[in-house]
């Protein structure tokens, strides 16, 4: 198999967060963008997402480093850590900031959910509060603030621009930037740059031109390719694979210990056991067999999970 409108060369990333070690799900997207890439003799390479430094362990990158090792997921030259990528970050927000689309926010979270009233489980739509701020009164505020010993978080203004593109595996997608998300976080109060920003700029640096990532992420897309064409950036081409759920429909996560690799490993014995589970129930192979990502990339069908959102875990 492979899907249709592949760039060429593929170049791919694995871009954890060593925030804790591999699942299930994050195992499963790794191996759906190593199978696509390597499937065309593309590139896959490795950025360790250490920008938050309160939640980020090195300890962490270096445990996700042996389990790519182990499970034969393995990425090609250097390994990038956005730990190191300060100046690049505050370049791009330098240059946006410089033509005028960022603006001071000094709302809470608990301040937009009132201004924003949204329904259960909808996305928060930041409702421009202060956007609409005068120059007098952001510095009034600023200087409250300040006084506190803190600092606004910087948004970037959107327009009413519809986002489009065609996501490999989930199809046509539609985005309104103002009625979807409204203007959104490129640098946080702590004075740090918000993912956005920085995967955008880094998928820019390292020559990316496939993302391939659970749908989790799948709204935040819009917002990157608005930053890649604000950026002058190459676009990018998106592949959004299912999460993988319990059976109470909830998003397996790092602290779901049944199914991180540390206890994938007890139960079906080898990194090749592990995986063959995984892209059995994923619906990628038919049967439940330990096979190598070698063998894998022989019999995996990723178009099996083309339109599906969610996988249940069993
Ligand atoms: N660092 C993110 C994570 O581990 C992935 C971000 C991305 O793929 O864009 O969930």
């Amino acid at each position: 198999m492979a899907l249709e409108n592949l760039p060429e060369p593929v170049i791919t990333r694995f871009a954890p967060s060593p925030t804790g070690r591999m699942h299930a799900g994050n195992i499963f997207s790794y191996l759906s963008a190593w199978l696509l890439t390597k499937r065309v003799g593309g590139t896959v390479l490795l950025r360790i997402e250490d920008l938050d430094s309160s939640r980020s362990r090195a300890a962490y990158a270096d445990h996700i480093k042996q389990d790519f090792e182990l499970l034969g997921l393995l990425w090609d030259g250097e390994v990038m850590y956005q730990s190191k990528r300060w100046e690049a970050y505050e370049a791009a927000f330098r240059a946006l900031k410089e033509r005028g689309l960022t603006y001071p926010c000094f709302c809470t979270r608990a301040d937009i959910h009132a201004a924003s009233a949204p329904h259960a489980g909808e996305q928060l739509v930041y409702p421009g509060t202060c956007a609409l701020l005068s120059p007098e009164e952001q510095s009034t505020r600023l200087r409250e603030l300040q006084h506190d010993g803190r600092q606004p978080s910087i948004r970037l203004k959107v327009g009413y621009e519809t986002i489009c593109f065609e996501d490999l595996l989930q199809g046509e997608q539609h985005f309104s930037c103002a009625d979807d998300c409204g203007d959104f976080v490129i640098r946080r109060s702590d004075g740090g740059f918000a993912y956005q920003l920085a995967v955008v700029v880094d998928d820019a640096a390292q020559g990316v031109n496939l993302v391939v990532r659970g749908t989790d992420l799948l709204s935040s897309t819009p917002l990157q390719i608005y930053l890649q064409q604000l950026l002058d950036l190459e676009q990018v081409h998106y592949a959004h694979v299912p999460l993988i759920c319990a059976a109470d429909g909830r998003r397996i996560a790092k602290r779901d210990h049944d199914a991180s690799l540390e206890e994938l490993l007890v139960q079906y014995k080898t990194p090749e056991g592990v995986l063959g589970h995984i892209a059995f129930i994923a619906g990628l192979i038919n049967k439940d067999q330990a096979l190598t990502t070698q063998e894998l990339l022989e019999s995996a069908q990723l178009s099996a999970v083309k339109g599906v959102k969610k996988i249940t875990w069993h």
